[in-house]
């Protein structure tokens, strides 16, 4: 099964798509998390990315394609794969649709996460993670139980995103807006989106995602329609 979860900056898609991989056997392809991780590694990835993506812009489709066409291509992708934060532009989605006839492969779901973005910058101004294990809290609503220890793992460093600040969240919400949300009539068109509500709590989304993702998707013949 291949899935995309899109939805704006900090909609829950890095919390569900874990839960996802989890149930499901998949494997997350967060592009956000492996351009992060080039940008700690030094790499010239990192090095062209990190300026675009401190301001909240995206970056190039080129740098992001190859990136991805050399991940789906790996043998763990198998079993089949959750994309989380691509595609973001409809060139993307393009590459992406060819990637994937190359390899015989098809798209099964791909799932809107529904959010206010009043909300969303609430959600990123106050957002760390366990710089060990990755688990997220929040400066307002989900701080760890005891001060300055992880949860999860006991760890006691946590990190702040730098595009987690009000003035980047502008440029990254005008982003989705404007390159990214165009993408959603091109797959309703094939019958492979369905919606949920982001704003829901985190269990009830999982849900909504899981009554998705149990219905039979559509029959093979729509796919070489498109
Ligand atoms: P995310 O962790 O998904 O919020 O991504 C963080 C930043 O990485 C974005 O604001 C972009 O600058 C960049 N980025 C991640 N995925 C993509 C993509 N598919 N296309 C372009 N830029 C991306």
């Amino acid at each position: 099964m291949n899935l995309i979860l899109l939805g704006p900056p900090a909609a829950g898609k890095g919390t569900q798509a874990k839960r996802i991989e989890e149930r499901h056997g998949l494997v997350q392809l967060a592009t956000g998390d492996m351009l992060r991780a080039a940008v700690a590694q030094g790499t010239e990835t990192g090095r062209k990315a990190k300026p675009i993506m401190d301001s909240g812009k995206l970056v190039p489709d080129e740098i992001l394609i190859a990136m991805i066409a050399e991940r789906i291509a790996a043998p763990d992708c198998g079993n089949g794969f959750i994309l989380d934060g691509f595609p973001r532009t409809e060139n993307q989605a393009a590459a992406l649709d060819a990637m994937l006839a190359e390899r015989g492969r098809r798209l099964d779901h791909v799932i809107e996460m529904k959010v206010d973005e009043a909300a969303l910058v609430d959600r990123v101004t106050g957002r760390f993670t366990c710089a060990t294990c990755g688990a997220s809290y929040h400066d307002r609503n989900h701080l760890p139980k005891r001060a300055g220890i992880c949860d999860v793992c006991g760890g006691t460093k946590f990190t702040r995103r730098a595009d987690d600040n009000a003035e980047a969240m502008k440029v990254r919400l005008a982003a989705y807006r404007e390159q990214t949300a165009p993408i959603l009539p091109y797959y309703r068109a094939r019958g492979v989106l369905s919606t949920v509500d982001g704003m829901a709590p985190i269990e009830e989304v999982s849900r909504q995602i899981e009554a998705i993702l149990s219905a039979p998707s559509r029959p093979a013949e729509s796919v070489r329609e498109c």
